[in-house]
């Protein structure tokens, strides 16, 4: 069954296992879209067959030199979009120093794993994951990167001392040297600062998704909520300068890409700190100028500083998607309070409202926490009551889950887990039933959709609409992959979308 807006992989599982938001490439749907294809080469300009590298970065790393056959890394990566695209201007940077990147850990002389510790149960993963990489390589050098490098820092040695590198996201940049360290004999390198004020760009990038490009415009977080470990393992919050960012998007479009997202843990707080001094909303307008592109994509907003001006930019401009993911994490005001996140219920239904007087439907979808310490069975029903009030398009849920160094550690009155998993049963429920209404309301409406996949059977294809909806459909076409069509819809379920093709949409 295809897919169009996700319950969200957690409350659909309600296993309170790793689930996937708006920050997630991995998801389908929702805001990352799940279309890693690395096959197709649509528009004749971007290469990802085979080596899995466009041309362009292929040449700036032959220019390094090639290397021995020593200088070869495999890569993986596990978390959000933030963290897939973190490892793509890794990769970047890597290849740009002349090492090479494999398929297979096997095939590597370094394995580097880029790691997420939102949740439990995605932090316990990297131990296991690195136990097998020891079984796999034990004469290679293995490195942790990402958030559980920078939470568990030089334990990491102790718990796995077959692991010689921990590199937090803060300092990406210094990778090179690290890795030269090791080269020259060094046992182990740590790279642990993040009390840094500089974002990590790269010349170069690496990207996996030929149809969507990800650009991070703000790295960090200041909101500190409760139960994050966010702040503490990215540190804080930096934006990147506009023009840097400006060039960086006409360099996609001349790669080909047409649809760009930008990336921010809290992208709408965005501040650009150069002398043009750019909103958020007038650097979304100033992305969707450059000239080859046809839609942005932005995620993720925190409510406090989502503002009037967004929804007019997107009034005014048609390629900025109708699609924004404004996690609300909790229907009561008391549970917001003490989880610090900044707003009262009546405060976040205020910035819906915003979004639901804009001039063409926009799709709000949200994340939401379970379970959080002290969440009374009338507080929870207020959460309940928020989602037949928002009618969101997508929900994903999660139990809460203790961290460490997050301020909700010290908090009493745990929420058992049998009674998390009720919780999170019940929303998942209550949205079933909403996003069964809202996909079917969608019956014989035209939607615009970018096509990114073709299907094994015949004449069947799918793509994305503005709003992030994965809609299949059929059309007699021979070539459609890289397009923009117009599709009418025709079917509809809890999660999927079908059509069929009626026309091309101009460019
Ligand atoms: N920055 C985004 C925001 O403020 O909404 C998202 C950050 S986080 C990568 C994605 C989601 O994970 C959050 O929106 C929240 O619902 C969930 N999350 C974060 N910490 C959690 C925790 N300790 N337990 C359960 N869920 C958590
Ligand atoms: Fe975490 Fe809150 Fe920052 Fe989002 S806004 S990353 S939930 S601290």
């Amino acid at each position: 069954m295809n897919k169009a807006f996700d319950i969200g992989v957690e409350s659909l599982g309600g296993n309170g296992g790793t689930g996937n938001s708006g920050l997630d490439a991995n998801s389908s749907g929702l805001s990352g879209g799940g279309i890693h294809s690395r096959k197709f080469n649509a528009t004749g300009k971007l290469d990802f067959t085979g080596g899995v590298v466009p041309a362009d970065v292929a040449a700036a790393a032959k220019s390094f030199g090639d290397t021995e056959s020593g200088g070869t890394f495999f890569l993986e990566t596990f978390g959000c979009q933030m963290n897939d695209h973190d490892s793509e201007k890794v990769a970047g940077l890597l290849l740009s120093r002349g090492y090479r990147q494999v398929e297979t850990p096997e095939a590597a002389r370094m394995i580097l794993y880029n790691t997420c510790s939102i949740r439990e149960k995605a932090a316990q993963k990297v131990f296991s994951r690195l136990g097998e990489y020891r079984e796999r390589g034990a004469d290679k050098i293995i490195g942790v990167l990402g958030c559980v490098a920078q939470q568990e820092g030089q334990d990491i040695f102790r718990r796995a001392p077959w692991v010689s590198l921990v590199c937090g996201s803060a300092s990406y940049r210094k990778l090179p040297e690290m890795l030269a360290e090791l080269e020259a004999g060094n046992k182990r390198v740590t790279g642990l600062d993040n009390d840094t004020d500089e974002t990590f760009e790269t010349e170069i990038t690496r990207r996996d998704n030929p149809w969507r490009a990800y650009l991070t415009i703000i790295e960090g977080c200041d909101k500190a909520c409760a139960y994050c470990v966010v702040p503490h393992t990215r540190g804080p919050e930096r934006s990147r300068g506009s023009e840097s960012v400006l060039r960086e998007v006409r360099q996609l479009a001349e790669l080909g890409y047409s649809e760009v997202q930008l990336l921010g843990q809290t992208v709408n707080s965005y501040v650009d700190p150069t002398a043009r001094h750019m909103t958020f909303s007038d650097l979304l307008l100033e992305v969707a100028q450059v000239a080859g592109i046809r839609r942005v994509r932005f995620t993720t907003s925190h409510p406090r500083d989502f503002g009037a001006d967004i929804v007019e930019a997107i009034d005014r401009e048609p390629k900025l998607c109708d699609h924004i993911h404004l996690p609300v994490q909790s229907g009561s005001t008391k549970v917001l309070r003490a989880m610090a996140r900044t707003y009262t219920r009546e405060e976040y239904l205020e910035k819906m409202a915003l979004i639901r007087g804009a001039k063409r439907p926009i799709s709000i979808t949200t994340d939401i926490i379970v379970g959080f310490p002290g969440e009374t069975d009338e507080d929870f029903a207020e959460t309940l009551s928020m989602l037949d009030e928002a009618q969101y398009d997508g929900v994903f849920g999660f139990k809460y889950s203790p961290r460490p160094n997050t301020p909700s550690l010290a908090l009493n009155d745990p929420i058992p887990d049998e009674v998390k998993g009720q919780r999170l049963a019940m929303i998942q429920e209550k949205q079933r039933v909403i996003q069964t209404a809202r996909n079917l309301a969608m019956l014989g409406q035209e939607l615009d959709v970018f096509v990114s996949n073709k299907s094994r059977r015949e004449n069947q294809w799918s793509g994305h609409t503005s709003s992030n909806r994965v809609i299949s459909f059929s059309s007699q076409e021979r070539e459609l992959l890289g397009s923009y069509v117009r599709v009418k819809v025709t079917d509809s379920g809890t999660g999927s979308l079908t059509g069929v093709h009626v026309l091309e949409v101009e460019g």
